[in-house]
Parts: C-alpha cells; structure tokens; sequence
C-alpha cells in the first residue's frame, strides 16, 4: 500500500448467507464485511459479516500492542454479524474494538452483538472476550477517529431499520450503503444526500431488477437504483454489493454489464479485492 492512498478492501460481498457453491467463486461466498484502511493508519471496519474472519486473522497478527479497532455495523442482521465471534482480535487484551450500530428500541446494540456469544448455539460466553470493546448506538449524526476521519451515519428504509455510512478523510469519501430498499423511481432524499459526490459508493445490489418486484418489502435494491444513485449523487465510482446467495458468477458478471451501460464507472465487487484512493 502507498503511504499516500487510503485502501478499500472486500473481505465479503454476499447477502443473506454465505455459500461456497463451486459456481460462485470469483464473486466469492464471504458475507458483508468492508475494510479501510486510512493513510493517517485509522483502521475502519463496515459490517462483521464472515468475511471478517480472514480480516481478523491478519489484523491480529500485525500486533503486539496496544491498538484500535473502529466497527460500522449496518444492522445487526445475521449476515452482518455472525463472524463476530470469529475475529481473532476479540481474544487479544491489548485490542481495543470500537463497534457502533444503529440504535433501536428494545434492545441494546450491545445486548444484539453479545448474543452471538450464547451456549448451546456458540460455546464462549461474552467474559471470554479478552479484548477491550465498546458499544455506541447511533442514528443521523457523525463519529470521528483520530484527528483525521469522520464517520456520518445515517437511517435507510430496511426490515428493523439499518445505517448508511459516510467516511471522509481530508478530500476524500467512502460511502457504504447496504440493505436498503427504495421506493419504486424514487431514491430516498437523505440517501442521495449522503453520497453527494462521493469517491466511491459501495451500494447493496441484491437482487436483478426483474427478480426485485417480487422481493417488495424484503428491504434490498437492484444495480438500477445503484446507478441512479451514483448519477443522482455525482459519485466518482460505484461497486455493486451484497449479492444474492442465489446468483452465480455469471449472473453477476451480467449484472455488471449491464449496469455499467448506465455509470459507466461501475464494478461489481468481489471479494479480495482491494482498491487504492489516492489521499491528495
Ligand atoms: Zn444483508
Ligand atoms: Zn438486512
């Protein structure tokens, strides 16, 4: 990584569920789980999906000492949580993890991430966790890291509710929005607002827009309003997320396709992949 760029890397791209059908490999099987790595060295995580475990494996092993960890979680729906358990960092005393979701009322976002941690579905107990971690619940409003990097959050249209995430770090801007649905040729206002301009917009893409219609109500998008949205907004460069389990890596290679005759800066994001931002 150059000392002047930000990194963006795709731990996981999936919805719903992971899979490792043999016909999904390219796109990959992880579910959500984003990385930013900022150059001033703030380490940012969107969503605890699986694909967190192969993130926190190698984060754990880059330290010996005391260091920070800052989780944007979406929502708390399994495919945005479940690796929690998994990340190696939770069992270092010297890791400090930060996780922040939306806020909701009857329980606490602590409470929802603690209970992962459940015998007899899991066999550790919350007093497993060896690192330090903290919980603080959020709605529109904005969170900073370091001298550097703010995080905006703001609520979308999602069964139980969910958060879209604006990271800014000097001139640049990420923005992660994930389980979303909006109404039919009408992209929520605050939504396009959140991604004004952005550098690059990660969208949920889950269903194709013929499959959506009869997923009204599910809370999920098509590449249609992600390119609308990239338009609307003046985004620089749009990925295409959280997948359907259902759709092969050529039904996303389509989609790709077909979405890019809309924003032509468009890809679909696989995992593994990593993109460079160049911080000036
Ligand atoms: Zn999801
Ligand atoms: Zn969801």
């Amino acid at each position: 990584m150059s000392k002047d760029s930000h990194t963006i890397t795709f731990w996981g791209v999936r919805g719903s569920i992971a899979t490792d059908d043999p016909d999904k490999t390219h796109f990959g099987g992880n579910t959500s789980c984003v990385e930013v790595n900022a150059h001033d060295g703030s380490h940012i995580i969107f969503d605890s999906g699986t694909g967190i475990r192969s993130l926190g494996n190698r984060i754990a092993d880059e330290h010996d000492s005391e260091y920070e960890i800052n989780l944007f979680l979406s929502h708390t729906h399994w495919d945005h949580i479940i690796g929690f358990p998994f990340f190696a960092p939770i069992h270092q005393s010297f890791a400090n993890i930060n996780i922040y979701g939306p806020r909701r009322s009857g329980a606490s976002l602590e409470k929802l991430v603690l209970g992962l941690f459940q015998p007899p579905y899991f066999p550790l107990t919350p007093k497993d966790i060896e690192a330090h971690v903290s919980f603080t619940e959020i709605d529109t409003g904005s969170v900073k890291i370091g001298d550097n990097v703010t995080v905006f959050s703001n609520p979308h249209p999602h069964p139980n509710g969910a958060l879209g995430y604006r990271l800014e770090i000097g001139e640049r801007s990420v923005v992660f929005i994930t389980d979303i649905e909006h109404s039919k040729g009408n992209l929520v206002k605050s939504v396009v607002e959140l991604s004004q301009g952005a550098d690059i917009l990660i969208h949920d893409s889950h269903f194709t827009p013929e499959d959506l219609p009869e997923h009204k109500t599910w809370g999920h998008s098509s590449w249609e309003e992600c390119t609308a949205l990239a338009n609307q907004a003046g985004v620089k460069q749009l990925y295409l997320f959280h997948f359907s389990p259902n759709y092969s890596d050529d039904d996303i290679y389509a989609i790709e396709k077909r979405a890019r005759k809309e924003f032509a800066n468009t890809s679909a994001a696989h995992q593994g992949l990593t993109v460079e931002l160049s911080a000036d």
